[in-house]
C-alpha cells in the first residue's frame, strides 16, 4: 500500500513536492530575518548542507522588508534554494503591506491557528490566501499542536460531550488538528487557491499522536504532506524521536517533504538538523545524499579501536570529499563501504558492500581483506592499513563513477 501514489504535485519555486517525486528536505533558519547578513549567511549553510527548501520567520515590517534582499543576495551568490516565509498572527497585513516579500517567497507557511480570532479569523486567512492567489504562490496549511485553532478545538468538544460514549481528550485533540487543516485547506479552495498549490502539515509533539494524525490525513486528502515532530528536543532524544515518527510514516510511503526540528545545542550548526533528515530517508532507501559506511558495533573479539577509528576516518574523508564528488563522480552518493572488525561478518558484509575491508579481531592473522564489488582483491598489512584502505576506495571511486 502506497498512500501518497496518488498525492498532488505542488512547485515550490523548482522543486516539486508530491506526486512521484523524490522526498524533499527542508529546515529553518533561527536568525532574525531582518538581520540580512547572518539569515543569508545561515540559509547558504543550510543549503550547503542539503537542504533543497529554506524557511524563514517573516515576523514583523522589518523581516518583510529584509526578505527581498535576502533572497536577491541569495542569487547574487548562485544560491537558488526557494525561501518559504513563515506567518504568523500578522501575517495578512505583511504580506499586505509589503508586495516585494509577498513576491518573492517561493511558499507561504499559514497556520490557521495564528491567522486571528473570532470573526477576524476567516478575513484574515482569506486575505493571505488570495495574496498567495494573485501571485501564483503554493500555501503550507500549517497546523501546529502548540497553536491549534481553538473554535475547531471547541466545536468538537461540544459533539463529544453529546456523545453516549464520549471519545477521550487526546482523541479529540488529534481529530481537532486534523479537521483544523483540511476545513482550512477547503477554506482555500473555495477562496479560488487550486489544490496542486497546497500543501499540509499536522505537527505534533509526541511520536504516537503524529502517526496517527498522518495516517488519517493520508486516507482522506490528497494535498502533498509535510511531515515533521514539533519540539522534537534537543540531541539524542531529538534525533531519536524524530527518526522513529519519520520513518515509520515514511516507510508506509506517506510524507513528502521532511523537517527535522532540532533544539540545537548552544554553539551547533544548525545545519545538523539538514543532515539527520538526510539520514533518515537514505536510511530507508528512499534517497541517497552521501555515500554509506556500514561499520560493526564492535564486541569481545575486537581488542583495539582500530576499526571504530577507520570507520569514522573513512567517514570524515567521504564526507570531506562529496563537494567535488558530486560534481566529478556521478551516482557515488550511493556508494557503500564497509568497515568490519573481525572474521566472523567481516568478510560477509564486505563482499555485500562497493569496498569493504574485513579487519583482524582478536586471535586473528593481522591481516586485512579487502573486496570489491563481492570480490576479494587484496589482503593489507602492516602500520598503514588505515591509508592504503583510504587510497583503495579513491582509485575505487575514480574507476567506478568518473564521467566518460
Ligand atoms: S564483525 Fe566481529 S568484531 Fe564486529 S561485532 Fe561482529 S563479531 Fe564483533
Amino acid at each position: 500500500m502506497n498512500p501518497d501514489r496518488d498525492r498532488l504535485t505542488v512547485h515550490v519555486g523548482g522543486v516539486p513536492l508530491g506526486g512521484d517525486s523524490p522526498i524533499v528536505v527542508q529546515s529553518m533558519t533561527n536568525t532574525d530575518t531582518a538581520d540580512i547578513d547572518a539569515t543569508v549567511e545561515q540559509v547558504r549553510r543550510l543549503a550547503d548542507a542539503g537542504s533543497e527548501l529554506v524557511r524563514i520567520t517573516v515576523n514583523n515590517d522589518a523581516a518583510a522588508r529584509a526578505v527581498p534582499r535576502i533572497v536577491e543576495r541569495l542569487e547574487e551568490a548562485d544560491y537558488r534554494v526557494p525561501i518559504v516565509g513563515d506567518f504568523h498572527f500578522n501575517g495578512h497585513k505583511l504580506l499586505r503591506q509589503h508586495e516585494a516579500c509577498a513576491r518573492v517567497l517561493a511558499k507561504y507557511r499559514i497556520n490557521p491557528g495564528n491567522v486571528g480570532r473570532g470573526r477576524k479569523r476567516d478575513p484574515q486567512f482569506g486575505e493571505m490566501i488570495e495574496i498567495a492567489c494573485r501571485h501564483d504562490k503554493p500555501v503550507r496549511i500549517g497546523v501546529n499542536w502548540g497553536s491549534l485553532d481553538q473554535q475547531v478545538l471547541a466545536n468538537l468538544l461540544d459533539r463529544n460531550a453529546s456523545l453516549p460514549e464520549p471519545l477521550s481528550l487526546s482523541t479529540i485533540n488529534r481529530q481537532a488538528v486534523v479537521e483544523s487543516a483540511l476545513s482550512s485547506a477547503a477554506f482555500a479552495e473555495e477562496i479560488g487557491l487550486p489544490a496542486n498549490r497546497i500543501v499540509i502539515s499536522c505537527k505534533m509533539s509526541r511520536v504516537p499522536d503524529l502517526i496517527d494524525v498522518y495516517r488519517t490525513l493520508a486516507e482522506r486528502c490528497r494535498y502533498p504532506l509535510h511531515l515533521g515532530l514539533t519540539e522534537a528536543g534537543m540531541g539524542d532524544p531529538g534525533v531519536v524521536a524524530s527518526s522513529a515518527a519519520l520513518a515509520i510514516l515514511l516507510h508506509q510511503g506517506i510524507g513528502d517533504t521532511i523537517r527535522v526540528s532540532l533544539t540545537p545545542e548552544p554553539g551547533a550548526a544548525r545545519e545538523r538538523e539538514v543532515k539527520v533528515a538526510q539520514q533518515i530517508l537514505q536510511s530507508l532507501g528512499l534517497r541517497s545524499f552521501t555515500p554509506s559506511v556500514t561499520a560493526c558495533p564492535g564486541c569481545g573479539r575486537t581488542t583495539s579501536d582500530t576499526f571504530q577509528v577507520l570507520a569514522q576516518q573513512i567517514q570524515r574523508e567521504l564526507d570531506a570529499a562529496m563537494p567535488q564528488w558530486k560534481h566529478r563522480y556521478p551516482g557515488v552518493e550511493a556508494l557503500k563501504v564497509a568497515v568490519m572488525g573481525c572474521v566472523v561478518n567481516g568478510p560477509g558484509e564486505s563482499k555485500h558492500a562497493n569496498i569493504g575491508i574485513s579487519l583482524p579481531g582478536t586471535g586473528e592473522q593481522p591481516v586485512a581483506p579487502v573486496y570489491e564489488d563481492g570480490r576479494k582483491t587484496v589482503t593489507l598489512k602492516g602500520d598503514d592499513i588505515a591509508g592504503e584502505f583510504i587510497r583503495l576506495v579513491r582509485d575505487y571511486v575514480e574507476r567506478r563513477y568518473a564521467r566518460g
